[in-house]
């Protein structure tokens, strides 16, 4: 038999995916692979029970349905001040995975350079790679996860660089990068002319004071910004996979084309149940803040009764812990002990790091009430177990 490709060759498979197989075989809160336990907006699911019954059954048109995208323009609009045309700046894909393969698809060639903040979400390296591309990381360091802009314009300013991937607020350290440290970004990126692909997935999971700033919204951004995100977070629909990039016509064009041949489209019945959220009022946006910063106050605020140390998060649904005082040389097999002996799933955090960096472990805390109680019921014997 003649080899595979070689394109996939050094992967492994997603941690973050493979710990919830591990929580499963365990029987432990999971923790660590970031989606809900609670239900979706019911004016979502009761639409989408309805039209189980009409439809739309078959094929949207394969850029996305003209009334969600129009109401995704407008949703755009409404928050960012950005006017975007549903026609030529729009393209829905099967979850924000999608749109950011397909961004990065349309912008890379074999042998281009890539720059991406580390700690990062897994899925960035593999797309760069399977793009042909390689990736430059700049670290965001712990515990605060500022960057140096020196370190950032050596990273920029390499030949072949082409595009800066930022998420925003930050998987896995909940940080949300300011108005500051944007400009410098977007300074950077118009000096040395790359794009940068923003995955602006938590955007609307925030805590006080901290505050989204959209970096396609800043001067001279609009043409370079490639923006990719998805409704799996903002209506607990992470299953849906509905995603999206908003970027000028000329991106957008060449997006449509490695979208249309790699998926056709996104689900028809689930884009017209999901176009009710997309029309949701301010109070929404407001409602779901307040219950993630009840979430997140809840969990943090347990940490520190049981005695952890963590970088509190400002915005995502994730926390970092620092789990250094456990003597583990491995954080992969903290993890792993975490699970069977207390009964708690978590990520190893080097599989966000590209630094040589396996003291901290990632939770996400997108849960009920009870299931983080039970969660930091067992993590308070984390020192009697490990
Ligand atoms: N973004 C979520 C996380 O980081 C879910 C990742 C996934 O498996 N799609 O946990």
């Amino acid at each position: 038999m003649k080899n595979l490709s070689t394109r996939t060759a050094g992967f492994t498979d997603s941690v973050i995916r493979r710990m919830t197989r591990v929580s499963m075989k365990y029987g432990a809160v999971n923790l660590s692979q970031g989606f809900p336990d609670f239900d979706p907006p019911k004016e979502i699911t009761d639409r989408l029970a309805e039209i189980a019954g009409v439809g739309p059954h078959q094929y949207a048109l394969t850029w996305g349905a003209q009334n969600f995208r129009e109401a995704l323009a407008q949703k755009q609009e409404h928050f960012s001040g950005m006017k975007i045309n549903p026609d030529t700046e729009i393209v829905v894909t099967c979850g924000s995975t999608e749109a950011m393969m397909a961004a990065m698809m349309t912008v890379c060639n074999p042998g281009d350079k890539v720059v991406i903040f580390s700690p990062f979400y897994e899925n960035y390296g593999a797309d760069t790679i399977l793009s042909g591309a390689e990736p430059i990381y700049v670290p965001l360091k712990p515990p605060t996860f500022e960057f140096d802009a020196n370190v950032l314009e050596d990273a920029v300013k390499q030949p072949q660089v082409k595009a800066l991937i930022l998420c925003n607020p930050s998987n896995p350290c909940g940080k949300v990068f300011t108005y500051e440290e944007l400009t410098i970004i977007a300074d950077l990126a118009k000096k040395y002319d790359i794009y940068v692909i923003t995955d602006e997935v938590y955007e609307h999971i925030l805590y006080e004071p901290h505050q989204h700033t959209y970096l396609a919204a800043l001067p001279g951004m609009r043409e370079r910004t490639i923006i990719c995100n998805s409704l799996s977070k903002t209506y607990s629909i992470t299953g849906w996979r509905l995603g999206y990039v908003i970027a000028s016509p000329e991106i957008i064009d060449r997006v449509k084309k490695v979208h249309d041949f790699l998926t056709v489209g996104a689900a028809a019945p689930l884009m017209e149940a999901a176009t009710v959220g997309l029309k949701f009022s301010d109070e929404y946006y407001k409602g779901l803040q307040a219950h993630y910063t009840h979430m997140k106050n809840l969990f943090v605020s347990g940490l520190r009764d049981i005695g952890l140390t963590f970088t509190e998060p400002q915005g995502a649904y994730y926390v970092l812990v620092d789990i250094r005082e456990f003597g583990y040389e491995s954080d992969l097999d903290f993890c792993e002990d975490l699970a069977r002996k207390v009964g708690v799933g978590a990520v190893p955090g080097s599989s966000f790091f590209r630094e040589n960096v396996n003291h901290l472990i990632r939770f996400h805390f997108a849960k009920q009430d009870a299931t983080l109680m039970e969660a930091l019921d067992r993590l308070s014997e984390i020192r009697r177990k490990l």
